[in-house]
């Protein structure tokens, strides 16, 4: 099943529907990161919800979730395109408790204990680099739970957002994705919570192992809706680039830039998103730093 998101549309219900198979997308993330086994679920729920929320979204932008956890996870992080391009991180990306035994690796796995409490955090930033951000605390640490009811108490409106990681007997990814409802003004609530039914407390889980394919996935959650876009990717892709590293290198002060390019060595930088590795030269610092004296007298 390759990775993919639907948009549709309940209009009996007045329900908003949005569906995502990411099973490559936590692979990806898995590869990038080496994640354990509940690091790769945590972060793979989070990359899913924020998937969701970017592709929802009315006003083009970028969207990022941040979990900031007192539990042991420390802290997860997502960001997502309008166009469904999503990466993201873990602090603790080698995270195998609570241990979930080969045999439940299909079913829902609760990890809500390594991670509370703590809050959610929500940044929206569109292309002029204007940003709005709004935070609400964790009420179950199981993320999906969690970005569920930041959505109902920032924006006020009844949701539902199932997000699920199922893991082989490996401990890898098996398959992945997730669900986000949202209430139109005058929406049928009892529908909503019937649609509920449908996905929480691991029945998304059962519907993934299940399904064929994302129709099949459709059909079983949303059968009284109908699309309302094509179908939109979803994609891991980082947005890091070796001229971003050198911008960022612009930034730093002319005694840290010299202290660097003095050393004859190059400056190794990896990327917190996607783990890539960058290089910069003795030499390359040099010049920022020689544009920076330049540009300053
Ligand atoms: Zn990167």
């Amino acid at each position: 099943v390759r990775d993919v998101c639907l948009l549709a549309s309940d209009r009996r219900a007045r329900l908003e529907i949005a569906i995502a198979v990411t099973t490559e997308v936590g692979r990806a993330a898995q590869r990038a990161h080496g994640f354990g086994t509940t690091s790769a679920i945590g972060l793979g729920r989070l990359l899913t919800a924020t998937g969701l929320l970017a592709l929802t979204s009315k006003r083009p932008g970028t969207t990022s979730v941040q979990i900031l956890a007192k539990g042991r996870v420390g802290q997860l992080y997502a960001d997502a395109t309008e166009n469904g391009e999503v990466r993201g991180y873990s602090r603790k990306p080698k995270l195998m408790y609570p241990l979930i035994a080969k045999d439940q690796r299909l079913e829902r796995a609760s990890i809500g204990a390594m991670v509370m409490p703590g809050t959610v955090s929500v940044v929206r930033s569109n292309a002029k680099g204007e940003y709005v951000q709004s935070a609400s605390p964790l009420t179950s640490g199981e993320i999906d739970r969690d970005v569920e009811s930041f959505i109902a108490q920032s924006e006020q409106i009844p949701t539902v957002v199932a997000c699920e990681t199922l893991l082989d007997g490996e401990g890898d990814v098996f398959v992945a994705g997730g669900v986000l409802v949202r209430a139109m003004p005058d929406s049928d609530l009892e529908a909503l919570y019937d649609l509920r039914d449908r996905l929480v407390d691991g029945a998304l889980a059962k519907l993934l192992v299940s399904s064929e394919d994302i129709a099949t996935l459709f059909a079983a959650v949303a059968p009284g809706a109908e699309l309302v876009e094509p179908e939109t990717k979803i994609v891991w892709k980082c947005r890091c680039s070796f001229e971003r590293v050198l911008g960022a290198f612009e930034l730093l002060g002319p005694e840290d830039l010299a202290d660097m390019a003095s050393k004859n060595e190059p400056t190794g930088v990896d990327c917190d998103f996607c783990g890539q590795h960058y290089e910069v030269t003795s030499a390359q610092v040099m010049e920022i730093f020689k544009s920076k004296i330049q540009a300053h007298g």
